[in-house]
């Protein structure tokens, strides 16, 4: 069951007409936001809950990131909820942070909520790894801060579509993985410190690929750190990325499953051995597979039978 622990402050500010007093217990323009969490961890998700009459669509803005709100899977179609999926960058501080939601109102009214969000510590380890001489120059800053630009833009959108909730998601495999989401690592006895972004599992060069969930590709190519990489949009702005493959099968545009064979383990980019290279977007962040995955598929299986 999920924990209603805060409800923020609510300030509304009616635009245009003001809302008829029926016999509902809430007149439009009082939406209650509950956060369902009482923090949100380095590179973790947190759901935002909006209730109320008469609500049409709703955004929060988090860490300068904005994220739509969708109706809420627990509920019926008529209860009319909706949620919202915020994450926090492994890099946010930790402390207290600002966030807002905007409702709008099918009457055209709106209002804007204000709260706060107390991000907590990850809990991430520390690795060295070797990487052989020619692949030195990709630990150049601007190489990773390149790649982490062009991310950035691949998965900050937001489709309304659910296909991941037709499916749920599938980590690669259970266990047998060598580094994960957030860790610390040097290279080569360096002392410059890089941040890990997903989750790897070591693989035989050329173990297929599945995709984790229903979606859409968005992209397939060759990028420096990630080497051959590909993307699908699951919907609600959630994504899943696949680095290091040898081979790839899929284009951008094509509808995949679960469980579909998308590409090939392989060795490509910044790797220092075969291995799929897995991570997990949700609003423009790449957040801790090993946690996000549970999360989603708990939300998906209290999904309402519409009843
Ligand atoms: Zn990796």
């Amino acid at each position: 069951m999920a924990k209603f622990l805060a409800v923020l402050s609510i300030v509304a500010i009616l635009v245009g007409t003001a809302p008829s007093v029926t016999a509902s217990p809430q007149a439009e323009g009082q939406a209650t936001l509950v956060q369902e969490f009482d923090w949100i961890r380095q590179g973790q998700v947190g759901i935002l809950h909006l209730s109320g009459p008469g609500i049409q669509w709703a955004y929060a803005k988090f860490l300068r990131q904005t994220f739509l709100f969708f109706p809420d899977p627990r509920c019926t179609e008529k209860c009319g909820d909706q949620i919202a999926l915020l994450s926090a960058p492994m890099t946010t501080t930790i402390e207290f942070h600002p966030m807002s939601v905007k409702v709008y109102y099918e009457d055209g009214s709106s209002e804007t909520i204000e709260g706060s969000i107390r991000v907590a510590y990850g809990e991430f380890g520390q690795e060295e790894l070797t990487l052989p001489a020619n692949l030195i120059p990709l630990l150049e800053p601007e190489v990773t801060d390149r790649e982490n630009t062009f991310l950035h833009s691949l998965l900050s959108n937001f489709r309304p579509q659910q296909d991941w909730l037709n499916s749920g998601f599938k980590l690669p495999r259970e266990g047998h993985y060598v580094s994960i989401y957030g860790t610390w690592r040097t290279f080569n006895g360096g002392t410059r410190w890089y941040r890990h972004s997903g989750v790897d599992y070591p693989m035989p060069m050329g173990t297929p690929i599945q995709a984790a969930a229903d979606g859409r590709v968005i992209y397939v190519g060759a990028i420096a750190i990630r080497g051959n990489y590909m993307v699908i949009d699951h919907g609600w702005g959630i994504f899943t990325g696949y680095g290091h493959a040898s081979e790839t099968y899929v284009k951008v545009g094509d509808v995949v499953v679960q469980n579909e064979i998308i590409g090939a383990v392989g060795n490509t980019g910044r790797s220092t051995g075969p291995h799929l290279h897995f991570e997990i977007g949700i609003g423009g962040v790449l957040v801790n597979p090993l946690v996000v995955v549970p999360l989603l598929n708990q939300l998906r299986m209290e999904q309402s039978n519409g009843s």
